[in-house]
């Protein structure tokens, strides 16, 4: 047990990845494609800075606190409710003796981004024509992006995020990483992954990250299950299975990424800002 506990903690040790960059960029232009005409226009012309910044949390993923917002190891809480805030979790986590760093902390780094999210959506309306709060929007926009996208790829949810040996085990059959690159080598289209999608804003913004998780923990076994095309020397491109994943997962993902956006531009409308804070007079808009 104690050697088994072991492999587990090496196995998670290295866990968190990401769909690949232009994964992530697919999935994004998607997500735009698929807001309503009534969204905030600078944010659908702006498609280019939101895609690019929501390849920006990989990049800094070795950081120490950095490192578990890319992963949930669902297993570890044995079916446990999972608490609304980060600091109940760690609570519950501390009870019952997990670190919380080997469970992973992706439910609330989606929560948390989008809730920034509305924040820097709550200034756009009070200043709807400042450049630089516009900027801030995009790129905030593309990190929400990024761990919506990541709770999307089933293998993010799992003990088993790299492979599963017959022995029901953790293995290191390096699957995760051949499921992380099939949006971006099966080249998708954002219009393939967009059509017919009508993404609605929801009341209890974790109640759909909850709801959202579920449902990808729902496809692991299928995701493993792809371990036999993904190898070298098979077309797996042209496997209807390895196909109907990617297209299922894409378009959950750029669901789930226009839902958060749209969740986060209605809670925008009741968030009061503090008195003290005045852009215009602070910035000038680029003027002297
Ligand atoms: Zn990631």
């Amino acid at each position: 047990m104690k050697r088994l506990a072991i492999v587990l903690v090496l196995l998670m040790a290295t866990s968190a990845s990401a769909w690949w960059p232009r994964g992530h960029g697919v999935l994004t232009r998607a997500a735009i494609e698929i807001l309503p005409s009534d969204f905030p226009v600078f944010m659908t012309s702006g498609v280019g800075v939101i895609a690019h910044s929501a390849v920006d949390p990989d990049l800094r993923k070795w950081i120490a606190a950095e490192h578990p917002l890319h992963y949930f190891n669902a297993e570890l809480l044995e079916g446990k409710t999972l608490p609304e805030s980060r600091f109940e979790f760690g609570r519950l986590c501390a009870s019952e003796d997990i670190k919380l760093e080997r469970v992973g902390l992706l439910p609330y780094a989606v929560a948390e981004s989008t809730e920034q999210l509305a924040y820097a959506l709550a200034e756009y309306r009070k200043w709807p024509e400042h450049p630089y709060i516009q900027d801030k929007c995009l790129v905030s926009a593309g990190i929400v992006a990024h761990y919506a996208q990541e709770l999307c790829q089933p293998l993010n949810l799992t003990i088993f995020w790299n492979g599963r040996g017959e022995d029901g085990k953790p293995k290191n059959t390096r699957i995760h990483e051949n499921i992380d690159g099939l949006i971006q080598n099966l080249e998708l289209k954002p219009a393939i992954i967009a059509a017919d999608l009508k993404p609605e804003a929801v009341d209890s913004l974790m109640g759909a990250v909850v709801e959202t998780m579920s449902g990808s923990r729902k496809h692991i076994e299928q995701a493993l299950a792809l371990e036999k095309f993904l190898k070298k020397g098979v077309d797996y491109k042209s496997e209807e299975a390895v196909q109907e994943f990617t297209i299922q997962q894409a378009r959950a993902a750029a669901e789930f990424t226009a839902t958060l956006y749209l969740t986060a531009w209605k809670q925008s409308a009741s968030i009061k800002l503090p008195g003290w804070i005045d852009r215009g007079k602070m910035d000038h808009f680029g003027r002297p």
